[in-house]
């Protein structure tokens, strides 16, 4: 797969390169035309062989890739310095592409237990229909990883922050460890945004989002990515082509419009949830907050290294009272809105033991590390007096329910 042959500018600010990107701009449109065709035609069999051969660079037909989708893809590659960057139509599909493009059967893949459960069912699901082996590691036990390395382990796969107990992997020494083993490492780089941290630089081979999240940030639209070398894509890119998860003009364009902003909106979320963070740890309601922003926190010395801009917008708490207070604090939210997602403007509470990771059970749950009790606030950009004001009357009602 080969990616644009226009030379990158030097790297400039993040801001800079979320507006304008990072290769010359041609004048024109300021806003990249949405180019709704399914097809493309060719003077000549040589013009058609040569579009094809570029693969997701080119205007040959759409399941490749389009125009639209090529010109998101190198905003956000420039983004993270990524040598090229793939979008795909969710984020469970870029997983499932990364999983797909580097296991075969036989072949062994680590995980967390703690990752998202969408990729918990996606490794299983594999390791059932298509026949590689899987073991589940705790993130909180990095020392133990190395145990379950085999000859056939060809993929490490890891999130930091992980969903929703935002414990931290150190992304450098889970490569270093990948790579004494000839596997790779992949990162789910959802909860910390392209903006907030850069996996690729700290060694990782594959970093993976969930674009329905901070990329998009406006929870309108469902989308995927992939960013890495140009090398590892092309087998990414195969897999997008022969199952087809090709997001369309429409999406391509509200991602690309949504980057131009990330870095701000980011900024302004994780500032909001670090102050939420500090006023809910002193929260009489609240048995524990997990954030990386707090220095009690585990990982904080390695969200200090790792995280560029904050440490992200979720904050999980443990409320008093298990989970019939925590259901009873997320019903009386009025701004905070109860749904499952996260990374967007809108701020969003939910109960992981009944949306993102449901499948995994109480006893799963439990070995993860998940209280049934956890509510995982997604902070957005509103004003931060008015979050603080409704978390702050919710947990007083939920309280107010247990007497
Ligand atoms: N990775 C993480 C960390 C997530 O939280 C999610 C969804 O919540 C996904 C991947 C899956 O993304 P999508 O819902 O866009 O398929």
């Amino acid at each position: 797969m080969k990616n644009s042959e226009e030379t990158p500018r030097p790297a400039r600010g993040i801001r800079t390169r979320a507006v304008h990107g990072s290769h010359p701009v041609k004048p024109g449109p300021v806003s990249t035309p949405i180019v709704h065709s399914a097809t493309f035609s060719f003077p000549s069999l040589d013009a058609l062989r040569a579009e094809r051969d570029k693969h997701a660079s080119g205007a040959y037909y759409q399941r490749d890739g389009h125009p639209t989708l090529r010109a998101c893809e190198q905003r956000l590659a420039g983004l993270e310095g990524a040598e090229t960057a793939l979008l795909f139509s969710s984020g469970v599909a870029a997983i499932a592409a990364a999983l797909l493009a580097n296991l075969r059967a036989g072949d062994h893949v680590i995980a967390l237990h703690q990752c998202y459960g969408g990729t918990h069912d996606l490794v299983t699901w594999g390791a059932e229909h298509f026949g590689w082996t899987v073991d589940l590691v705790d993130a909180r036990d990095p020392d133990s990883w190395e145990r379950v390395f085999r000859k056939e382990t060809r993929l490490l796969h890891v999130e930091s922050p992980t969903n929703p107990t935002l414990c931290l992997v150190d992304i450098g020494r889970a490569a270093d460890l990948a790579h004494r083993h000839q596997a790779l490492l992949s990162v789910d780089n959802t909860f910390a945004s392209p903006v907030g941290q850069q996996p690729l630089a700290l060694g990782a081979d594959l970093v993976l989002y969930s674009a329905t999240k901070s990329i998009g940030g406006h929870g309108d639209l469902l989308a995927g990515a992939a960013l890495g070398s140009a090398e590892r894509l092309e087998k990414l890119w195969r897999v997008r082509k022969v199952f087809g998860p090709v997001p369309d003009p429409t999406i391509a364009w509200q991602i690309e419009r949504s980057l131009k902003t990330m870095p701000l909106r980011v900024a302004a979320a994780n500032d909001n949830a670090l102050q939420l963070a500090r006023r809910l740890a002193d929260h009489p309601g609240v048995a524990q907050v997990l954030y990386p922003g707090l220095t009690a926190h585990p990982g904080h010395a390695l969200a200090m290294r790792q995280m560029k801009l904050g440490f992200g917008p979720v904050v999980s708490i443990d409320v008093r009272g298990g989970g019939e207070a925590a259901a009873a604090m997320v019903d009386s939210l009025q701004i905070v809105r109860h749904g499952p997602s996260l990374g967007g403007v809108d701020s969003l509470a939910s109960l992981p033991a009944h949306t993102s990771h449901v499948q995994l059970g109480a006893a799963g749950r439990a070995k993860a590390g998940i209280p049934e009790g956890l509510v995982r606030l997604s902070v957005g950009i509103e004003d931060l007096e008015d979050l603080w004001a409704d978390v702050d009357q919710a947990l007083a009602r939920s309280a107010a329910l247990k007497v």
